[in-house]
């Protein structure tokens, strides 16, 4: 059986927890949890990382710090997880929901731009597959209207828009350590603060709403509490698997791309018979192998090649549901089709990409394709 997805064990993450646990210290902002933060802030120049229980929290931070407030307007993408669209609706804002692009599933920038009225207080925008959204065009927008640009980075660890790290270019960004992305540590999520504004706050929202964190400096002689907040901090165990995996970093970006090439280039055949589409990276953008997807013809068509690997013990999975047709939100959305959005939700199908997945395993899935599309294509 090939899986979708295998949690990587490197064997440091062991080492360290039982460090972590010698040390007589497993709540939060110990020592792993402090390296992390400098590794962040280091290699990727951003001004503060604050390690979170989830890319969720790091979002409901986002918004808290945004001070969303009802009757507020917020733009994203349909075409996303529920927590980018959830923390905002924790406020009581309103979504309006952009289509994604015809060429990929980011944020189409154009529907920005017609979404924007003087209510709108921030943009969210989700890099899928860890690949760049048109940043450059969505700052423009942002900066004409005085808006903030939250970035969803979930996906989009150690990857680039024309040489800036992603999660460092808008005000506020959130990364994601579930299972499932690059880098792991169970649950586990990072909010980057990019701009001097949001920093002291950040840490006190973070820390149930006290000052706690500038009290441990000695900044001040006691803590209390200064404002509203929660419980966003993960505890030591966490983030001294975390920091094990970062220091893996280089060689699992390294497998994960080796395993997305190698992918291509079996597929590309059948992508030029127009069996499917391959992923688009735009040359703004680097891939960072969060993921290989594939866009089938239509819906059926992904239906039948799901079931045509799984009898092979192939798992593949397609991926969300537009959020503008969600039982949730369906009778909210102001009714605009999204069929760009609607077109990834029926035919976007990710394919296994783990570390330990080999050529031969690869290879595997991709004569899977062949089959399939040779029989019936
Ligand atoms: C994984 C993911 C999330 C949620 O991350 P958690 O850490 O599980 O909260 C949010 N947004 C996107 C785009 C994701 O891929």
């Amino acid at each position: 059986m090939i899986p979708f997805n295998k949690p990587y064990l490197h064997g440091r993450e062991l080492v360290y927890i039982a460090e972590a646990v010698a040390s007589g210290k497993i709540s939060g902002d110990g020592i792993f949890s402090k390296r992390s933060h400098q590794y962040f802030e280091n290699r990727y120049g951003i001004k503060k990382a604050l390690l979170t229980t989830s890319c969720t929290d790091a979002l409901e931070m986002a918004a808290l710090l945004l001070n969303i407030e009802a009757g507020d307007e917020v733009i994203l993408p349909s075409y996303t997880f529920v927590s980018t669209a959830n923390a905002f609706v924790l406020r009581g804002a309103r979504l309006l929901f952009a289509d994604s692009c015809a060429t990929d599933p980011n944020i189409d920038p154009e529907q920005i731009e017609r979404l924007v009225t003087p209510r709108t207080k921030a943009i969210v925008v989700v890099h899928y597959a860890g690949v760049a959204c048109d940043m450059d065009r969505i700052l423009e927008i942002a900066n004409r209207n005085g808006i903030a640009v939250i970035e969803d980075a979930a996906q989009a660890i150690d990857s680039f828009y024309k040489g800036r790290p992603l999660g460092a270019i808008g005000a506020l960004g959130a990364f994601s350590f579930h299972e499932t992305k690059n880098i792991i540590s169970g649950e586990g999520g990072l909010l980057t603060v990019n701009e001097e504004q949001y920093l002291k706050r950040a840490e006190i929202i973070r820390e149930k709403g006290t000052n706690r964190s500038a009290f441990f400096r000695g900044e001040v002689n006691k803590y209390g509490w200064v404002d509203i907040g929660s419980s966003f901090l993960p505890s030591e165990i966490v983030a001294a698997y975390l920091y094990a995996q970062l220091e893996q970093l280089d060689a699992i970006q390294a497998r994960r791309l080796a395993i997305h090439e190698r992918y291509t280039n079996n597929a590309k055949a059948l992508a030029e018979r127009g069996c499917f589409e391959l992923p688009r990276i735009p040359s703004w953008a680097t891939n960072n192998a969060h993921m290989f997807y594939i866009v089938c013809r239509s819906v059926d068509e992904r239906t039948r090649l799901v079931q045509y690997l799984k009898e092979r013990n192939i798992m593949s999975v397609f991926h969300y549901l537009s959020l503008h047709s969600s039982a949730f939100y369906a009778d909210k959305h102001d009714g605009r089709a999204l069929p760009n959005s609607d077109r990834y939700t029926e035919c976007l199908l990710r394919l296994p990409l783990y570390y330990e997945l080999s050529d031969q395993q690869v290879d595997r899935v991709s004569a899977g394709l062949e089959e399939f599309f040779g029989v019936r294509g």
